[in-house]
């Protein structure tokens, strides 16, 4: 009978341990959580700040007492791995402040990510937080009983910032947002971004980008130029590897003091293996290594190294980064690469717009979806979506498709389900495969947002073709000429034939009507992807 110690009783670690006694019933496995709680959903913290989860029992995902029974796992909490011997395959754990030794046959550590608190000068004078576990989430929610405050500002607008920021406002506090980049959620690229910065302020969220913090006060937080008075902090800027333990013990480690594994979880030392946030994982889409602290990697690399160490022919992929956060009545979603992450890359991007359903189904809102692949190979690098439903669905087709290996042309074959309160006949997914095909045939030449106003600049003639009360209510881009679709074929003369033509409409769609009208007529046209809808987010 092997001894299976792990260490980290959450995502990564449970999964293991259940998984490997589903696969064995001899051996022994003991589970060592340094906190008092062991499998929890971690992912459902924020929720519970404003009582959207109610029960912090509907936060325990499986009782201890469950596990002993159900699973034969001897479950220790508050048992703390203080130091790894691998030369007598020997751990040391500390609880009660008193420590014991144990051995081991495999040890899996699955010890998770740290969040990152930054140096700012005056940081102690203000009570400040991070939401990492439940004691974490306790602390929060006894020092707003406590104390009744009416401002929160969240430093780092990365998905925690968020679903923290939405919870603190539904509370009815004052909540402000403050990040260093010039966007908020890093994840997608800013265009996108944009929908989700609008609804925060929407909801009366304010959003601070581009700011340094200078200096905390007992009152206030000082930015590069402007000071906001400030009751306390939450602590969102990101996590590092937590990889102390492992890195005494000799462990090799990578970039950002991740623990180095290969496709088969092994760490540099014999018997020593390590699962989720701990570990640099290979990036699926192009193999560099990379930290994506994410729930689904965490459980799924727990599950295989069970598989693996049950002499199955199990090894690791490779981490895709799929994600998914509600803001509000918006969700965005993304999958694979975005543009930042592609600067040395050939690459075309794709913005369209449709519908959730039928649009003449009642409810029916937009999805704006975005979709980024090589032209020469027509590998889906990526995608990103955002709108009020339906994303998450989309997006999920998407990382399918991109683990399928399917060319983005071939996303027009998906055969959806499809009746009026679910979908459209073409679905926008669909659409992101015509769309991809006629820029890859040469049926349609795009213009992206970023570069409307210096081809203007340089000459290129701008022709807006919606209706003239959109052109008339909704805003135009520029000084651009109005002439209406259905109006085109009889204004044609109106054109200059010696000009680039940027055709926009609301969406890309009838300009893209308009540019099949205009190219065989010898324009040299071009559609402004994503149109309307895009750039009036960011311009
Ligand atoms: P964890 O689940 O963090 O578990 C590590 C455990 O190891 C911890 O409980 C820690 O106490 C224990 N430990 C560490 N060192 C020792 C030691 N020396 N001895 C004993 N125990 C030790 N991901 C998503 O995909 N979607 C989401 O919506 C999402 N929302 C999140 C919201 C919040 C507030 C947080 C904090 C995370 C969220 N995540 C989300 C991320 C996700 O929870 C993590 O990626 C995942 O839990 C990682 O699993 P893990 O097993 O590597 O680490």
């Amino acid at each position: 009978m092997a001894k299976i110690v792990v260490v980290g009783g959450v995502a990564g670690g449970m999964s293991f341990a259940t998984r490997y006694r589903r696969l064995n019933q001899n051996d022994e496995i003991i589970v060592f959580e340094k906190g008092p709680f062991v499998s929890f959903a971690n992912c459902g913290l924020p929720y519970y700040l404003s009582g959207e989860i109610n029960s912090l029992d509907q936060l325990l995902v499986a009782k201890d007492t469950m596990l002993l029974k159900r699973f034969n796992l001897m479950i220790k909490q508050n048992h703390e791995v203080v130091a790894i011997h691998p030369e007598n395959k020997e751990i040391i754990v500390r609880n009660d402040g008193r420590d014991s030794s144990y051995f081991y046959d495999k040890l899996i550590l699955s010890t998770g990510a740290n969040p990152v608190i930054p140096e700012i000068k005056g940081l102690g004078l203000m009570k400040h937080f991070v939401l990492r576990n439940i004691p974490g989430l306790e602390k929060i929610i006894s020092y707003i009983k406590d104390n009744n405050p009416k401002k929160v500002s969240i430093i780092g607008a990365g998905f925690i910032g968020l679903e923290v920021a939405e919870n603190l406002a539904k509370l009815g506090m004052d909540v402000s947002i403050i990040e260093k980049s010039n966007q908020i959620l890093g994840p997608v690229d800013l265009e996108m971004s944009k929908f989700i910065e609008n609804e925060l302020i929407r909801n009366n969220v304010k959003v601070y980008t581009s700011k340094d913090i200078l200096e905390v006060k007992e009152k206030s937080i000082l930015l590069n130029d402007i000071e906001l008075e400030t009751d306390f902090l939450i602590i969102s800027i990101g996590v590092k590897h937590h990889s102390n333990l492992a890195k005494e013990a000799g462990v090799k480690l990578g970039s950002k003091e991740g623990i180095l594994v290969n496709e088969k979880f092994e760490t540099s030392i014999k018997d020593i293996y390590a699962v989720g946030d701990a570990i640099i994982v290979k990036n699926y889409l192009t193999q560099e290594d990379t930290l994506i602290p994410l729930a689904s990697p965490a459980n799924r690399q727990g599950r295989q190294l069970a598989d693996i160490l049950n002499g199955m022919d199990v090894s690791y992929q490779g981490t895709l980064g799929t994600s998914i956060v509600r803001v509000f009545d918006l969700t965005i979603a993304q999958t694979g690469l975005n543009e930042k992450q592609l600067l040395n890359r050939d690459y075309k991007v794709i913005h369209l717009m449709a519908n959730d359903h039928a649009g003449y189904y009642p409810n029916a809102t937009p999805i704006n979806l975005k979709v980024i692949f090589e032209p020469k190979t027509e590998m889906i690098l990526g995608a990103q979506a955002v709108g009020k439903k339906g994303v998450d669905k989309r997006i999920d087709i998407i990382a399918t498709a991109i683990k399928a290996k399917l060319k983005v042309s071939e996303l027009q074959e998906l055969e959806l389900s499809y009746a009026p309160p679910f979908g459209s006949a073409k679905d926008i997914v669909n659409l992101a495969g015509y769309v991809a095909q006629n820029i890859i045939l040469g049926l349609s030449k795009t213009v992206q947002w970023h570069e409307v106003e210096t081809l203007v600049n340089e000459g290129a003639y701008l022709l807006d073709v919606r209706s003239k009360e959109e052109y008339k209510n909704l805003g135009k881009i520029m000084d651009a000429i109005n002439i209406p679709i259905d109006e085109l074929r009889d204004r044609v003369n109106e054109i200059p034939k010696d000009k680039k033509i940027i055709l926009y409409c609301q969406s890309g769609t009838r300009s893209y009507n308009a540019e099949r009208i205009l190219r065989p007529l010898g324009y040299d046209c071009y559609n402004l992807d994503g149109s309307f809808s895009i750039y009036s987010k960011v311009k």
